[in-house]
């Protein structure tokens, strides 16, 4: 079972997961939950239960925390074999996926999974959208950091609409790292049609300026319900995004296994 634990040095939450060896949508072993019409054909949502898993179980402990890995994920699987073809869908295209999305936060949103809530897509991967809710990590900043982030953007402003705002957060993690952020404060839920048109033209227009096309698109909404968007290059998955740290093989087996290669 994967697991969190927080780092008691840095009090940073960790995942103790193997990384998944193959393509999620091609050896989904998940439950389908349901199929929308998209483009003639279905997005199937499938529940991938490998890395999270709805659970009750609360951190434990003190100083060192841990937990079952709980929390949600599901894929939203709209090609049906490698090679996305995201950069060839329309502005009309990508508007849709947008509410199909934001359709399936909100029937989630009765469940306690946890108040984090993320959708990534590797733009060069099998076309589909890894959605999850977590648990972690706990925003301990009272604030709508997204507020603050657009009322201090200064220098770092790339454009914007009516109404979003395009910009180079304070401190990327990559080179090239672009946010879109309604300037409103509004949840992913209370997008309507004219907003996802409108990020929807947006998205489209940088991707398609940008010369770098191994990308990763991601809807990331915590706590404080403002969303955002993000543009970065290369493949990141749910935990690089949101600061969780990977471990692929857990403490107790790294030692175990230096024990029997020191204590011999
Ligand atoms: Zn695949
Ligand atoms: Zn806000």
């Amino acid at each position: 079972m994967n697991e969190f634990r927080l780092n008691p040095d840095t009090l940073q939450f960790g995942i103790v997961t193997p990384r998944p060896a193959e393509c999620m949508a091609c050896k989904t072993k998940g439950q389908l939950i349901e199929s929308v019409p998209f483009k003639g054909e279905d997005i199937k949502v499938y529940e991938i239960k490998e890395r999270v898993q709805p659970s009750k179980y609360e951190l434990k402990g003190k100083d060192f925390k841990s937990s079952p890995a709980h929390g949600y994920e599901e894929i939203l699987v709209d090609q049906s074999s490698h090679g996305d073809k995201f950069y060839s869908y329309s502005v009309e295209d990508i508007s849709k996926l947008l509410l199909i999305i934001k359709n399936r936060k909100t029937a989630l949103s009765k469940y306690d999974f946890g108040e984090n809530f993320i959708a990534t897509r590797y733009l060069q991967g099998h076309g589909y959208f890894d959605l999850m809710i977590l648990p972690v990590p706990n925003n301990v900043y009272k604030k709508c950091i997204q507020c603050v982030n657009i009322e201090n953007v200064d220098g770092r402003e790339i454009r914007r609409t009516e109404n979003f705002i395009e910009y180079v957060p304070f401190f990327p993690i990559k080179e090239i790292e672009i946010d879109i952020s309604p300037i409103k404060h509004i949840s992913f839920d209370a997008m309507d049609e004219v907003i996802a048109f409108d990020l929807a033209g947006m998205i489209a227009n940088t991707l398609s300026k940008l010369k770098e096309k191994n990308m990763t698109l991601a809807i990331l909404e915590d706590k404080n319900k403002h969303f955002s968007v993000k543009i970065l290059p290369g493949e990141l998955d749910a935990f690089s995004l949101l600061n969780i740290k990977e471990l692929q093989v857990s403490p107790e087996a790294i030692a175990e296994n230096l024990r029997k290669k020191i204590q011999v």
